[in-house]
């Protein structure tokens, strides 16, 4: 199946600074995926009967309230959840229900001062809980000798059980954005819930990648408390922030956002907050279309089936490790083979520049890649060796501090990830002349 064609911008022809017009071949996937042109046309279609959700006699906005609860329910299904769930849109990125959870948690629950978390995580998911809590427990990701382990349940267990039970929540990733490993994040859930303490899985990486399933009915300690998630890592840019949690909980939770819609009386003096708990968590417009074309995304995915799309990953992402592997200049990272794991891979080439590399991998190749440290600081850090690291010289510090980033969607295919590496093999056998070819445009400028 050629999944390419049903993608926006997967047909893309580029002019490369040696005058060649190529096909750009698009491994960012991990920043923001390409869109699904069917439900970007089904939510433009949508348009002719907009109207805003709130507004309950009309028959566009019943339609429109309609669709929303058509979608939280899509969502739901697609992510294993059952009626003990509840689905709130938030912002436009995980980056916002992340910042709703720690706020709210840290007030439902005041006497549990500690969070715990990886030292792996996106900022989004380590400073929204960082500065809402005293105090923060990291799991490392590495051992002593700085050979990396990942997400080590004994040692998440004897933290969990050194914090006499002072752990609010675990808050970890449900794949990382450098190093691409899928977390056990269900067995990481049945310690917290030993120890009392909630978690919270990010699922930005996770949830277009790999099936999930919130609920365990046979071990249901190991259920996920909360999964958050964007639209636009799902192959729906205008995307909306996606919180789903439990019922229980949420409703114990004080709102953060206050205004129009999560109130059911209003007073000069005082206020009642909505008893239902989607309006409550939804104050103000949503984000209508961007909820429609997600709810198509996850159908499609649905069809496509989970099971599937990680299959394909698997084999692309083995097959582009096994050969970047062989290149003796290619430096992975971390420095161990991950065999659970999404569609990312970060690497360096020895002495190049990570933005040097990216450069020319763009401006040469049509490749679009990421580079720098990917808003994970603390897990690039430990992924480069430390001499890297400790460079003095602040104009080498930044060109050595950071990493090539390679991250896949469902429209990736095994020639895009051929080109990929004959282009590294290129930059690396003629180094010099793209170096030069820097300096002279450094120097025209
Ligand atoms: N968590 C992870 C693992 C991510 O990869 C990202 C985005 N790179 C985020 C959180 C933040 O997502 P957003 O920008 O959608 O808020």
């Amino acid at each position: 199946m050629n999944y390419k064609e049903l993608f926006i911008g997967t047909d893309l022809y580029i002019n490369t600074s040696d005058q060649k017009k190529t096909e750009r071949i698009y491994l960012d996937s991990a920043a923001s995926n390409l869109a699904l042109r069917s439900s970007q046309e089904i939510s433009q279609e949508y348009l002719n009967y907009y109207a805003n959700a709130h507004t309950k006699v009309h028959a566009a906005a019943k339609f429109t309230t309609e669709l929303i609860v058509w979608a939280e329910n899509t969502i739901k299904n697609f992510l294993g959840a059952d009626d003990t769930y509840s689905v709130v849109f938030l912002g436009n990125g995980v980056t916002f229900p992340l910042n709703r959870l720690a706020l709210g948690l840290s007030k439902l629950r005041p006497e549990k001062d500690t969070v715990m978390i990886s030292s792996m995580e996106h900022h989004s998911n380590d400073l929204p809980h960082r500065v809402n809590h005293e105090k923060v427990m990291y799991i490392s990701g590495f051992d002593e000798k700085g050979d990396y382990i990942g997400f080590d349940l004994a040692e998440i267990e004897q933290q969990l059980e050194s914090s006499n039970g002072k752990v609010n929540y675990v808050a970890i990733t449900g794949a990382s954005n450098v190093s691409g490993e899928i977390s056990p994040y269900h067995e990481i859930a049945k310690l917290a819930h030993q120890y009392d303490a909630y978690i919270i899985v990010d699922g930005a990486q996770l949830v277009a990648h790999a099936s999930v399933s919130l609920v365990n009915k046979e071990d249901p300690l190991s259920s996920v408390d909360f999964f958050v998630f964007s639209g636009h890592k799902i192959y729906t840019p205008g995307s909306p922030g996606v919180l789903i949690g439990k019922k229980e909980i949420l409703a114990q939770m004080e709102p953060i956002f206050y205004g129009g819609g999560m109130v059911s009386s209003v007073t000069l003096k005082d206020f009642t907050v909505a008893e239902h708990l989607s309006d409550k968590e939804h104050a103000g417009t949503l984000n209508i279309p961007g909820i429609i074309s997600l709810g198509c995304t996850i159908n499609f995915m649905q069809h496509v089936e989970m099971e599937k799309v990680y299959a394909k990953e698997q084999h692309l992402i083995n097959y582009l490790y096994a050969e970047l592997s062989q290149i003796p200049e290619v430096i992975l990272y971390p420095n161990a083979n991950i065999t659970n794991k999404v569609g990312v891979i970060c690497l360096n080439l020895q002495n190049i520049p990570h933005e040097l590399t990216s450069l020319i991998l763009n401006d040469y190749f049509g490749i679009a890649v990421r580079n720098e440290c990917f808003c994970s600081h603390p897990f690039v850090k430990d992924c480069l060796v430390e001499e890297l690291w400790d460079i003095e010289d602040e104009s080498a510090v930044n060109l050595y501090r950071g990493m090539v980033r390679v991250s896949l969607g469902l429209y990736t295919t095994e020639k895009d990830l051929e080109f990929f590496v004959q282009s590294i093999k290129k930059i690396i056998g003629n180094i010099d002349f793209y170096r030069m070819q820097y300096e002279l445009i450094d120097k025209t400028n």
